[in-house]
């Protein structure tokens, strides 16, 4: 164990050293990845095998000398390409701009002054504080080192987390790497190297994974291909049939080239994208920023949110209310970290309440801070339990309050695991103190406490009491000796107890109506905590989480636990308990979402599905293990994040029943065609057309859709349902038959009254298309998303000019209709409206 350094902070650079520094040194980062060329992200987009398949068809058209066919195609591959490529930029600026909200802090000292600032301003020769929870900015040599344990897998790959101390020489025992974890302990340490010259910069090319897909685009590409392929044997079979009917090759070839790229969405793939960017960016408007795209849509599927009790089920404001020695009980007065209120005791317990809270506040590195203007109140610094001790300390009458001159000499910080913390002070008569706090379990054992049975059973007696009244207690002792320990952990026997602090957290009475809506939603929360069975289990009680007769799990009792099914609250957890319940929940086919801010919650975050760090009360690990962070640190926030993720996968639905209803039935009238007199109900050059009108914008405006009223009073979708699952294909045949006997019938009528029955055949396919576009709007009657409905307005204009403009009918083949054949063929889009109403009334989601 490392002895502190007497505490004369050195005062670090100053801010103009600084900024000279940076000028020198450049920023602390590892160098970007190299942009993406705008040549090969058209490469990319060329190479889908749908564009493959027009661009031989462009070729196939120039050859045959069909230019406006050729023209027309041309025309949808640049369009696609362009749009497709925009979404891809405006997705990847969406995230980078996240990702740039929960960029790493640093605290560094400048000028003497305690700062925090973004670690990519941190320069060499920076004076930085490490903290339990950091990830190290810079390479840096340590100042001052308490029980510092680093984990450098991050580095090295070794699991196993090494002690640091202070010394001479560039040994790695003293100094720390950039990018490594500060899993215990503190430390001072002054920068040596940052950016690419650090560790981290050297191996930062193995770190380098390019954006990847996110599971619903991976499943899309796969359904794109199956969806090709059937499109692809129909085609063929079209053109059969239309050649076997003495048709030419070459309008048959080019016409089944149109089908398969009009019946398959292409444009799926920038509708995903725009939903999962747009989805990202809303989410951040309510306070929960997103770290991978893949989180937005995966979000949509929870089915359990594990959270922690303090700060998200509490307020995280702490206030010591009761203490009990063994002579007497008192109570205190006063609310938050500041000094105003008193110990009320007997005068005979005072001598022991001084003693007791002398000991708390000796034991404890928090620190309080007065109001600022900023902060209007006292805040704490560091752990808030500490700092809740400290409060109380500082509420003794002045006379009684004069700390024990007492150097730290050596400590062992508190974990998880020990559910203690122990410090080791100098005395002025050259003896040592040892004080220890911690959980009453781990404290109030015989193996530790010198005291006699009766005190013993007293202190358990009032602690379970403090416990079931929703306290979080702690017990305190403390031990002289006359020379300092070998083993500071091993010397934690003999000790005196001083006596038990009762801790209020208020209940952060928002969370019931949380923990109710997530109910409705079919969500169920779990608490998982470290504390103590009845306090967690008092607190449970009151929010709603559990009923009057539910039990509470410990973590001890879950290795004998056959089910964790009905299972609320997990108290007395570890960390790899933790990670335990996390992985037998996610066995059990749930997907978890699990809220964490310590460091050793780092490696649940990433067992969940979704890990979820708090903003500003978590640790820099845990946040940067997360795939969404809270910047309110409210769990409500988690709701509104899946409420988003599931109008996400909603809208990708949706645009799949828009998409390939409109696709099938265009397959539909061309096979169908020939059946009832049309033997080629629209030529290529049409077929395109329509669906660039109705799969252009109409579509892509379907991926901004509001969530639907009643998203978040349906239980979540069972978590291998295909995207096409739960009744969507049917309903897309359904639909597919509506347009295409619409269009088909208005096709005969004309044809049997020789009217120019192709073109009113063309309008009535796009028109009743764009009708369905409006009835599967999420909030149909409000004037929400009101881009879908200006954009399908456009498309049906244009529909109109196609059949109107001189330039435009020699390229389509159109011819012009009067006023009444526009009127009428524009009004079946009535049909489409009509339909898709009819079957959202009849099958709701
Ligand atoms: P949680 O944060 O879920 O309540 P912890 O693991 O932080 O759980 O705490 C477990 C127990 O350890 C607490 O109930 C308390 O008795 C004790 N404890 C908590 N913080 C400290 C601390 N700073 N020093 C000593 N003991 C502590
Ligand atoms: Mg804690």
């Amino acid at each position: 164990m490392q002895t502190l350094a007497p505490l004369s902070p050195p005062a670090g650079l100053s801010e103009a050293e600084a900024t000279a520094l940076l000028a020198q040194h450049g920023p602390n980062q590892v160098a970007a990845r190299r942009p993406v060329s705008l040549t090969s992200r058209v490469v990319v987009q060329l190479r889908d095998p749908l564009i493959l398949v027009l661009l031989v068809a462009v070729v196939l058209t120039l050859v045959t000398g069909d230019y406006p066919d050729a023209a027309i195609i041309a025309f949808v591959v640049v369009v696609n390409s362009t749009v497709g490529i925009l979404q891809e930029l405006k997705a990847e600026g969406a995230v980078a701009a996240l990702i740039a909200l929960t960029a790493p802090a640093a605290r560094v000292r400048r000028g003497g002054v305690g700062r925090s600032i973004p670690a990519r301003e941190v320069v060499p020769g920076d004076v930085v504080e490490l903290a339990q929870g950091d990830i190290v900015p810079a390479d840096a040599v340590l100042l001052e080192a308490a029980a510092l344990l680093v984990d450098e897998a991050a580095l090295t790959g070794e699991s196993v987390p090494v002690d640091k101390t202070v010394g001479p020489g560039d040994a790695p025992g003293h100094h720390v790497s950039a990018g490594t974890v500060v899993v215990r302990g503190r430390a001072v340490a002054r920068v040596s190297a940052t950016g690419a010259a650090s560790a981290m910069g050297r191996i930062a090319t193995l770190l380098d994974t390019g954006p990847g897909l996110t599971p619903l685009q991976r499943r899309l590409v796969g359904l794109g291909r199956v969806l090709a392929g059937v499109a692809a044997v129909l085609c063929v079979l079209v053109g059969v049939l239309g050649l076997l009917r003495g048709q030419s090759l070459e309008l048959m070839v080019v016409t089944a080239i149109s089908l398969v790229v009009a019946a398959v969405p292409e444009s799926l793939p920038a509708v995903v994208t725009l939903a999962l960017a747009l989805g990202a960016s809303r989410m951040a408007a309510r306070g929960a920023i997103v770290r991978r795209l893949s989180a937005v849509e995966t979000l949509g599927s929870v089915t359990v949110i594990a959270t922690d009790k303090t700060g998200t089920m509490t307020e995280g404001q702490m206030v010591l209310e009761h203490l009990w020695t063994p002579v007497g009980e008192a109570t205190i007065t006063g609310l938050g970290y500041g000094p105003d209120g008193e110990v009320q005791a007997e005068p005979s317990t005072d001598l022991a309440a001084t003693d007791l809270l002398a000991a708390a506040a000796l034991c404890n590195d928090a620190s309080l801070e007065a109001p600022t203007a900023r902060t209007t109140h006292w805040t704490a610094v560091g752990d808030p339990t500490e700092a809740a001790l400290l409060t109380a300390h500082s509420k003794l009458p002045a006379e009684r309050r004069g700390t024990v001159d007492a150097r730290r000499v050596d400590e062992v910080p508190f974990d998880s695991l020990r559910r203690r913390m122990s410090t080791l002070h100098a005395l002025p008569d050259g003896r040592y103190l040892l004080t220890c706090k911690g959980a009453p379990e781990v404290l109030l054992d015989d193996a530790r406490l010198a005291d006699p049975e009766p005190v013993c059973s007293a202190a358990r007696g009032r602690a379970a009491a403090y416990a079931e009244a929703g306290f979080r207690v702690l017990a305190v002792a403390q031990r002289v000796l006359d020379g300092p320990p070998d083993d500071l952990p091993g010397a934690e026997t003999g000790l005196h107890l001083l006596g038990l602090v009762a801790i209020a957290d208020p209940p952060r009475l928002a969370a019931a109506a949380t923990i109710a809506a997530c109910r409705d939603a079919g969500i169920a929360t779990v608490l998982i905590t470290g504390d103590h069975a009845a306090t967690a289990s008092a607190l449970a009680r009151r929010l709603g989480l559990t009923g009057p007769d539910e039990g509470v799990l410990t973590g001890d009792d879950l290795a004998g636990a056959t089910t964790l099914a009905g299972v609320h609250v997990f108290a007395r957890t570890n960390p790899e308990q933790k990670l335990d319940i996390i992985a037998a929940l996610r066995a059990r086919g749930e997907v978890v979402a699990m809220i964490g801010d310590g460091v050793n919650d780092a490696p649940a975050l990433r067992r969940a599905d979704i890990g979820v760090a708090m903003g500003g009360r978590g640790t820099e690990v845990a946040r940067q293990a997360a795939d969404l962070v809270l910047a309110d640190d409210d769990l409500a926030t988690v709701v509104s994040a899946v409420e988003e993720g599931r109008r996400v996968y909603a809208n990708v639905r949706r645009f799949l029943l828009y998409g390939l209803a409109g696709g099938s039935s265009e397959i539909v009238v061309m096979l169908a065609g020939p059946l009832v007199g049309l033997p080629l109900p629209l030529l290529p050059a049409q077929i395109l057309w329509v669906n660039l009108m109705t799969h252009g914008l109409p579509g892509v405006a379907l991926g901004a859709e509001p969530a639907d009223p009643g998203v978040m009073t349906r239980p979540p979708r069972p978590p291998g349902q295909s995207v096409l699952g739960a009744g969507l294909w049917g309903r897309i045949l359904q639909l597919g038959l509506v347009i295409a006997a619409t269009s088909l019938g208005v096709g005969w009528w004309a044809h049997a009254h020789e009217l120019p029955w192709q073109s009113m055949l063309f309008v009535t396919l796009a028109a009743t298309q764009l009708g369905v576009a409006i009835g599967v709007r999420a909030r149909p009657g409000t004037w929400q998303n009101p881009f879908l409905l200006w954009a399908t307005v456009a498309a049906l204009g244009l529909q109109v000019l196609a059949v109107t403009l001189p330039w435009l009918q020699d390229l389509l083949g159109t011819t012009a209709l009067t006023l009444p054949q526009l009127a009428a063929v524009s009004a079946t889009a009535v049909v489409g409206y009509a339909a898709a109403r009819l079957q959202r009334a009849l099958t709701p989601d």
